[in-house]
This record gives structure tokens, C-alpha cells and sequence, in this order.
């Protein structure tokens, strides 16, 4: 079978284009360039390292990216506090919590308060809500990423069978939810799934399986089933090399699509952030 390799470098550089053209649109009829705002509490090592990149793909694409760093001494409500002035500010249009937070604070009550319209990595609870009720809204990235690398294979998604494994509130449930709006016969398998003895049976079945458990090769290239689209959103780090949560080469011959690790759904959810960023701030402005 002819497998098509679904590469997130040559996806992103698609998305980049459509977000810095709208970039320049926003720009020119308001003054003002869509801004992102950052917030972090401390200044840890991994996360310097991801706001670098953060910022350096936004101002490729024409996008605005203000970082605050609050002192690691800083409480909850002066973390609060910050999100509200962003909030407030017409200036910015989204609004970006760096995590880990510090272990006192409450994340989901944190996360919370930022304007479900600023939240660009759909973690709102407002948010996640309206992913349930299949209304218009934003979608957490990397759920994001991975419905538009599906939709991408432009192969006809309705009534056939899609199976998520792992239901984490951002990523397995919200592209659970993504796959049941587009009329697919959806599940999600989980730990529970996987001690009932029923998970086999399941991921055999699935014409489009999205697995997101970082476990390192979890699925069998034998389990996947002939023809089908297989995204592995999974990074782990085995043997010194990075692997996904699925067998890539037995995958390989008998998907019809699927992604590589690394280098699939990872560059893709860089730009599914910033393509919620220029629909915030379009939205913003109506
Ligand atoms: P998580 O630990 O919050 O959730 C893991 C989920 O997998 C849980 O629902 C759990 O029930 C399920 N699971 C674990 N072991 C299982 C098993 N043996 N059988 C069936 N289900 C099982 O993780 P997460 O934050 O959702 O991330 C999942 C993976 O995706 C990680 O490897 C993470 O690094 C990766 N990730 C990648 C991107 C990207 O952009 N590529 C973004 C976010 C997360």
C-alpha cells in the first residue's frame, strides 16, 4: 500500500502563510498588529526555551508577542490580577498562561480567568464547553493541529469510525469532541480501556485513530487497520531517541496516511496557536 507521510513542517508552512496573510489584514484596517500575551510566574529553563520559539513564530507570521514574568514569589491573585489588566487591554487579543505553575496554585481555577474571547489555547473551562455543544469557538491546539492534519488527507470523514485514546482535558477529549462534530462514530479509550482487555478491539476498528498517551509504541503497527489515518500526537524519549505512541515502520504498512514523531503534530500546534490568535482578534474587533 502507497502511504503518504503527513509531515507537520510542510502543514505549518501552509497555516503560516494564511495566518501572516491575515495578520497583514488586521494590521491595516485597525493600526494595530494582533498581540499575544504571554504570562509566566518565574523564570524556569524549559519554558524560557518554549516562549522563545513562541515568540520567534509569531513575529515571523506578523504577530505581536509581549512576555510578563511575574517574580516566583509572586501569590495566585497577583497571577490573577495580571490576567485581568490583559483582560482589559484592547491592545491584546490573546492571553497565554505558561505552566507549570507554581504547585500552591489552583491551575483550573487560574486558567480560568482569562476572557473565554482571549483564550487563545481553548482552556477555559467556557471554552471546552462550547467544543461540547459543537458551537463555533476556539480549539485547544494540539486538538486543533490534528483535526487539520486529518482534514488535510481530504478523504471523507463522515459516519466512519475515528478512536482517541487518551482523554486528557487538552488534548484526547477535545479532539474526541472535534471528531464527534464532524459526524464521525467516535470513542475514546483510555487506562480503563486498557485494563478491561477491550483496547485491541477498538483501536482494529478505527478508519482514523488519534493517540495521545505517552506511552512509546502503545499501538502495534498490526493493530491499524488497512487504509486508515493514523496521528500520533505522543513524544517520548526511548533508548535516547524520540518515539511516538505508535509503531511507526509496521504502521507504516498498513496505514493510508499517517505522522511521523517527531515531526509531525508538534510544528503543526505552534501554528494552530497563532491561527487562534488572529480569530481573537478578529472577533475582538467586531
Ligand atoms: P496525559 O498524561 O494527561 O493523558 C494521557 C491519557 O492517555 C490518559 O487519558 C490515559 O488514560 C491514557 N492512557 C495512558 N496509558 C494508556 C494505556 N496503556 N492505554 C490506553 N490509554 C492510556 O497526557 P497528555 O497531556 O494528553 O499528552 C499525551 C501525549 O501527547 C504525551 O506524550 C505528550 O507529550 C504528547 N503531546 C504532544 C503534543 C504535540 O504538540 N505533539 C502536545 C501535547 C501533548
Amino acid at each position: 500500500m502507497e502511504t503518504t507521510l503527513l509531515l507537520g513542517k510542510s502543514i505549518a508552512e501552509k497555516i503560516k502563510t494564511e495566518i501572516t496573510l491575515e495578520a497583514q489584514s488586521f494590521l491595516k484596517q485597525t493600526g494595530l498588529a494582533p498581540t499575544l500575551c504571554a504570562i509566566q510566574v518565574g523564570e524556569e529553563a524549559a519554558s524560557a526555551l518554549y516562549i522563545k520559539s513562541q515568540k520567534r513564530a509569531a513575529e515571523s507570521c506578523g504577530i505581536r508577542h509581549d512576555l510578563i514574568t511575574l517574580p516566583i514569589t509572586s501569590s495566585e491573585a497577583d497571577l490573577v490580577k495580571e490576567i485581568g489588566k490583559a483582560n482589559q487591554n484592547p491592545k491584546v487579543h490573546g492571553v497565554i498562561i505558561q505552566t507549570p505553575l507554581p504547585k500552591t496554585f489552583r491551575a483550573d481555577y487560574v486558567l480560568d480567568q482569562i476572557h473565554p474571547d482571549k483564550d487563545v489555547e481553548a482552556v477555559t473551562t467556557s471554552n471546552l464547553g462550547r467544543l461540547g455543544m459543537n458551537k463555533s469557538g476556539l480549539s485547544p491546539c494540539t486538538a486543533g493541529a490534528c483535526l487539520r492534519m486529518i482534514e488535510e488527507t481530504k478523504v471523507d470523514l463522515f459516519g466512519k469510525e475515528a478512536v482517541v485514546v487518551g482523554s486528557s482535558k487538552t488534548v484526547g477529549l477535545p479532539i474526541f469532541l472535534l471528531l464527534v462534530g464532524k459526524k464521525m462514530t467516535s470513542m475514546i479509550c483510555h487506562t480503563g480501556t486498557f485494563k478491561a482487555g477491550t483496547f485491541e478491539s477498538h483501536v482494529r476498528r478505527a478508519d482514523v485513530l488519534v493517540v495521545a498517551a505517552g506511552k512509546p509504541n502503545l499501538v502495534p503497527g498490526s493493530w491499524v487497520k488497512e487504509g486508515s489515518i493514523v496521528i500520533d500526537v505522543g513524544i517520548n524519549q526511548l533508548d535516547g531517541k524520540t518515539v511516538g505512541d505508535v509503531e511507526f515502520e509496521s504502521a507504516k504498512q498498513r496505514a493510508a496516511f499517517i505522522t511521523p514523531v517527531p515531526g509531525g503534530v508538534g510544528p503543526v500546534t505552534v501554528m494552530m496557536l497563532l491561527k487562534n490568535l488572529v480569530a481573537c482578534a478578529e472577533k475582538q474587533r467586531t
